[in-house]
């Protein structure tokens, strides 16, 4: 700063000029001044100084100063402001995340938040037809959305009870609670939902997201139906016939049956001890009907044939069960409508559809049975659709479900005969199997021995009200199940005896004289408990009339604790 000095100590004129500046305030009015900044008024100041005046200098001095020091706050005012907002940032509430449900014209969000619906502004950045629904969508704290997100990858997994004729889904809750009506996300729009799916919905649980399979139960009742000509069953006639008439025929002579009016059954009952061949009878009934149909028409309708055991359906969730028998109808209908010929097949019906006394679930009964009988009323007759019940007590069967219109036809399988065991016999001793004698030969031998009025056939002692005793032999208690399983035994020792003798062996009588025996002496098939009810689901009896059933010797398997009821 010396050197400005050194030259204002030069000639007197400038500063006699300089002393003629008038004062800034009469230079210029006082508010136009305030308006200047700092600079300005220096270069104000400096633009009155004569040229070369000594203070010049000065002045550029000053101001270069004042430019250094403008500069320096203007970075510390960015460092602050800067900060400023991220203090702002970390302290304003997050944002919340919102399932976009569809546009409400023109500018606005159906969106659920956490359970609860909003209509929402949209950010005009976003475009509303860029939204897809189901996606999630993040809203500020005036619940704007301001941003699309994509579609959730975790929630609830239902399955589909039935889709509404809009696109809609009904779904059960696993929990049984309560049900609940859905939309599809924009991902499921095209998607050939069935019901009986396992999909996953959005954590507000609005909109189904993704389709993850069948769903296992429905898999596990799916039952593949084998060849099964009438043929392949023995010793059920009447059976067999019954059945043709009430299904076969109505399916087959459409026009016939309408032409006379005559109502058409939607399922039967078939009842009868166990083993004898029901569950036979049902899938024959399915694969028949598809060969008769397809010999007819030409059209090959494949079988759906869902096979369930009552006391599977029972749940201790309240509704669950209901869910699930809804959820099995619905199945059908809608294979049904895609061409297919569903079958409903529900063993030991007794447990589900039973009069209310009869089980020990009552309060799951009494909303089952009118459950059961409202959905047999929405079946149409011939649509496709036949459900089949199964049961060795049909006395216990709710009456409501066997009126006309829903299960109308009960069908009797009868335990069979000594001729209908000797069919049986040789259905399963087929004439391609290495047999030692003529399969009639085999059959009618080991017949006898299975039919014989002999001491040792005596199996069940029975006391009936009017004080009547009575035996019954094992032949009274033939059924298709041990016919088979003694000709399967008897092949097996054949097959171990060809293994020791290295030898070719044939199927022989001994052979199977010796299974029957191990069959009778194992009596796998009976029930292990002592009571009544059990052993007379065995029988063809009626039970009021039979106060005392139980096996004559004590069982092996019971030696110690056994006898007769
Ligand atoms: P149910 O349903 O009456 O308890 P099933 O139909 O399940 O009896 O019969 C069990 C098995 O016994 C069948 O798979 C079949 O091998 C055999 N069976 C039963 N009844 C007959 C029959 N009448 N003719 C041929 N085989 C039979």
């Amino acid at each position: 700063m010396a050197e400005p000095k050194k030259k204002s100590t030069g000639s007197s004129k400038p500063e006699d000029e300089a002393q003629g500046i008038p004062p800034l305030d009469q230079l210029l009015p006082k508010e136009e001044l305030e308006s200047l900044s700092t600079l300005q008024i220096i270069d104000l100041i400096a633009s009155k100084l004569p040229p070369r005046h000594t203070s010049l200098f000065d002045l550029i001095y000053l101001r270069d100063r004042i430019v250094a020091l403008e500069e320096m706050t203007d970075q510390a005012r960015q460092v602050v402001e800067k900060l400023d907002a991220i203090v702002e940032k970390l302290r304003s509430p997050a944002f919340r995340i919102g399932t976009y449900l569809a546009p409400v014209e023109p500018d606005k969000a159906h969106v659920c938040v956490g359970g609860t619906d909003y209509v929402c502004r949209v950010d005009p950045q976003i475009p509303l037809a860029s939204l897809q629904s189901g996606q999630r969508v993040l809203c500020n704290e005036a619940f704007a959305v301001v941003q699309g997100l994509g579609f959730d990858r975790n929630g609830p997994i239902v399955r589909i009870d039935e889709l509404l004729s809009d696109g809609r889904l009904r779904i059960g809750q696993e929990s049984g609670l309560s049900a609940l009506v859905v939309q599809r996300s924009a991902l499921l729009a095209k998607e050939k939902l069935k019901s009986g799916m396992e999909i996953r919905l959005d954590l507000n649980q609005r909109v189904a997201l993704e389709v993850l399979g069948m769903g296992r139960r429905t898999e596990r009742l799916l039952e593949h139906v084998t060849d099964l000509p009438w043929a392949s069953i023995g010793g059920q006639d009447e059976a067999v016939q019954a059945i043709r008439d009430t299904i076969e025929m109505p399916f087959l002579h459409r026009d016939l049956f309408k032409r006379f009016e005559h109502t058409v059954p939607k399922g039967f009952l078939l009842h009868g001890p166990p083993g004898c061949g029901k569950t036979l009878l049902g899938k024959a009934t399915a694969y028949n009907l598809r060969q008769q149909i397809k010999t007819r028409s030409g059209v090959d309708h494949p079988e759906f044939f869902l096979h369930v055991k009552g006391p599977e359906i029972l749940n201790m969730w309240v509704g669950e069960s209901e869910r699930q028998v809804r959820d099995l109808f619905a199945q059908c209908r809608e294979r049904a409508a895609d061409g297919a010929l569903a079958f409903l097949f529900i063993d030991e019906a007794e447990s589900i559809l039973g009069t209310r006394r009869s089980g020990r679930f009552n309060s799951i009964l009494s909303t089952l049975v009118p459950m059961f009988c409202t959905e047999m009323d929405g079946l149409e007759p011939l649509q496709n659709v036949v459900v089949i019940l199964a049961s060795n007590r049909a006395d216990l069967i709710d009456p409501a479900i066997l009126r006309p219109g829903r299960i109308d036809r009960k069908i009797r399988v009868k335990r069979p005969d000594k001729a209908g065991a000797q069919g049986i016999y040789e259905i399963y001793l087929k004439e391609s199997l290495p047999l030692a004698e003529p399969r009639a030969d085999l059959a009618k031998a080991v017949t006898e021995a299975h039919f014989a009025r002999s001491n040792e056939n005596q199996f069940l002692e029975i006391i009936y009200r009017s004080g009547k005793k009575d035996f019954l032999y094992r032949g009274d208690l033939a059924s298709g199940a041990i016919i088979a399983a003694v000709v399967e035994r008897a092949k097996s020792f054949a097959i171990k005896r060809s293994i020791a003798t290295g030898l070719e062996t044939k199927l022989t009588r001994d052979d199977l004289l010796q299974a029957l025996q191990r069959e009778h002496d194992e009596n796998d098939l009976f029930p292990p408990t002592d009571v009544t009810e059990d052993w007379l689901k065995l029988t063809d009896f009626d039970p009021e009339n039979v106060i005392k059933l139980g096996p004559v010797r004590p069982r092996k398997t019971d030696v110690a604790g056994g006898g007769i009821i």
